[in-house]
């Protein structure tokens, strides 16, 4: 093959598809994902064109790409956004990628908050803003607060409601509930960290924020103080809706239940795993 070949659309594309195998499930659609961001052009460019030949910049920029995902980065951070809850989301290192998992818990808040509602909702550990970007977007008449511990998480959750031009959210930085202690909210919803120190599936997660998923050896720790803390900065009849790991759930409910919360209610995800936890707090 000579050099030029080496750089033509679909020999590039079938390289890529062989050596990504090992280090993705979707090897063929990274690989064109990859090679329409170092081009700059749709998907559809790359079947139009399969005998195009790349300048060497382009070459350079797409095999610098290869390489980061070969590593295992996920795509989400190479491409810079995700999809979540058909926003196209933006998200850094600093934010775990948005997992389709969560769109339960947007779901089932949604289900709690009538369409007119002039609700306080908060969300804790809000990373990338996803969950308080499609409830505000939802629910346009409902203020969210949306709380991390990151900075630089909150820059870019921030980022997502101003491009969105989502007016209903606001932001504070700071450990769960300490920066809203004073406030009342309608509904609590949170998809802390869950993953126990010790689970060996962390070294495949090594590029995102540890922070955002690891929490203490049983992986309990942020529902704990999650459970500790919500019962005082929710309205009677309030809800709590918390993500956890598919084997946590009877330990959440434990742990809620401890807590003094109420109706404590599994729901599984679309894998048929259970996935978010809801409980109630007084009321009538
Ligand atoms: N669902 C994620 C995972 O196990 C964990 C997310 C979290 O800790 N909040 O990949």
């Amino acid at each position: 093959m000579s050099h030029e070949d080496d750089r033509r659309i679909d020999l590039i594309l079938g390289d890529a598809v062989t050596r990504l195998a090992a280090a993705s499930d979707s090897p063929r659609l990274d690989a064109e994902l990859l090679l329409c961001h170092s081009i700059n052009l749709p998907r559809s460019y790359l079947f139009a064109h399969p005998e195009d030949v790349l300048d060497n910049t382009t070459f350079d920029r797409f095999d610098a790409l290869l390489r980061r995902r070969l590593d295992g980065e996920p795509m989400a951070y190479i491409m810079g956004s995700k999809e979540f809850w058909s926003h196209e989301l933006l998200v850094s290192p600093a934010t775990l990628v948005p997992r389709p998992e969560t769109e339960l818990l947007v779901d089932l808040a949604l289900r709690e908050i009538p369409r007119k509602a002039e609700w306080q909702i908060l969300d804790l550990g809000t990373g990338s803003g996803a969950i308080a970007v499609a409830l505000a977007a939802e629910r346009l008449m409902c203020q969210i607060t949306a709380v991390d511990i990151s900075e630089a998480a909150l820059a870019i959750a921030r980022e997502n409601a101003r491009q969105l031009e989502l007016s209903n959210i606001s932001f504070a930085e700071g450990s769960w509930s300490a920066p809203v202690r004073n406030s009342q909210f309608n509904l609590i919803v949170s998809n802390p960290p869950y993953v126990r120190a010790g689970d060996p599936a962390l070294a495949n997660l090594r590029h995102e924020p540890v922070e955002a998923l690891a929490a203490g050896a049983d992986g309990l720790d942020a529902i704990r103080a999650l459970a500790a803390e919500c019962g005082q900065i929710l309205k009677g009849n309030g809800v709590l809706l918390i993500e956890h790991g598919a084997d946590q759930y009877d330990d959440v409910a434990a742990i809620l239940a401890a807590s003094d919360w109420t109706n404590i209610q599994n729901h599984k995800d679309f894998a048929g795993h259970p996935r978010v936890t809801a409980a109630r707090r007084g009321g009538t």
